[in-house]
């Protein structure tokens, strides 16, 4: 094994120590026999790709699918190798430097409410449902883990066993986020400003219906997936404060107190009707456009232009394949 290779290790126990110290709770875990999936080369003088080939240190010259070529004027910062349970895959981080613009708040907006009866409901009065799809792959999934009871501690059979649960797994992982990036996309399509609430997912997901948040990944689509397809396509991306956006009136600001079992939202005040959550992102657009006044002291009536730049390194992320894993452990 290269050197700078080993090194990881302790940077990766180092930054574990230093988040719990932040967080003030999450000793590190050890990791048990195959946990540690993935090796990390640091540094390269010269890119490592060539056509269809990967040449990395130690290990020598390896042939890969590349998704896509590397655009011009990007070096390869890190290599990172990763053995997913349907094969070997490398990720290689590129690195440029270019001034990104901040994106401005501009044109047009949007408010989200998202939840589970619905995965999420827009201002303009669309309702996306929550994917099922996946309930398929799920019960293969429960059938594949209830083989696996019966099956002998550390037996041929056995491992075998896991890396096939392993690659449902992944099925799922990737079916949905193919389906969420799609999604966000249409999003992107209909607004140049998004705004959404300001949720702590992984409380939701401590709840009854725990099972099913997961399932659809909503913490994923809202605090990952979501920010970087508005990122790439220049669509502001905003929070809010999310206290009461679902008792709040979006025509007359009254507050209509409804418990969950309450999906139409009826404001005695002004007798406006609509579906709950549809009500609730038109309360999160209007938060999250009189923040943006309050912030800037723009008239968002029209729009301005800003020059507001910030000097950012620009990572680009390619994945590629390395073929099926060889070694099994
Ligand atoms: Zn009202």
């Amino acid at each position: 094994m290269q050197s700078q290779v080993i090194q990881e290790p302790i940077r990766r126990v180092d930054a574990a120590f230093a988040r719990m110290k932040e967080r003030g709770f999450g000793f590190p875990r050890f990791k048990k026999f195959g946990q540690y999936r993935s090796l990390l080369f640091p540094q390269f003088k010269a890119s490592p790709i060539e056509g269809s080939k990967i040449k990395l240190p130690k290990i020598g010259v390896m042939p890969i699918v590349l998704h896509r070529p590397i655009p011009d004027g990007f070096g390869v910062k890190t290599v990172r190798v990763i053995r997913k349970h349907s094969g070997w895959t490398v990720t290689l981080c590129l690195q440029v430097d270019v001034d990104i613009p901040d994106i401005a708040p501009h044109g047009i907006a949007m408010g989200m409410d998202v939840g589970l009866s619905y995965f999420l409901s827009t201002s303009e009065g669309e309702q996306v449902e929550r994917p099922r799809f996946f309930g398929k792959l799920h019960r293969k999934l429960e059938l594949l883990q209830r083989c696996l009871k019966r099956k002998q501690n550390r037996s041929k059979t056995r491992s075998k066993l896991i890396e096939k649960i392993g690659r449902v797994h992944e099925q799922i992982a990737a079916c949905r986020m193919d389906w969420q990036f799609k999604l966000a996309h249409h999003l992107c399509d209909q607004a140049q400003m998004i705004f959404v609430e300001d949720l702590d997912f992984r409380i939701m997901a401590k709840g009854m219906l725990g099972k099913h948040t997961l399932d659809a990944g909503l913490g994923q689509f809202v605090n990952q997936v979501l920010p970087w397809v508005c990122f790439k396509r220049g669509v502001y991306y905003g929070k809010v404060d999310p206290n009461g956006t679902s008792q709040t009136c979006p025509d007359c600001g009254a507050r209509v107190k409804k418990d969950l079992s309450v999906r139409i939202h009826e404001c005695h005040e002004c007798g406006s009707i609509k579906p709950r959550d549809v009500a609730a992102g038109q309360v999160i657009k209007a938060r999250g456009l009189s923040g943006i006044q309050i912030a800037s002291g723009w008239d968002l009536s029209g729009f301005q232009e800003t020059g507001a730049r910030q000097d950012r390194v620009k990572d680009e992320i390619l994945k590629s394949d390395l073929g099926k894993p060889a070694l099994y452990a």
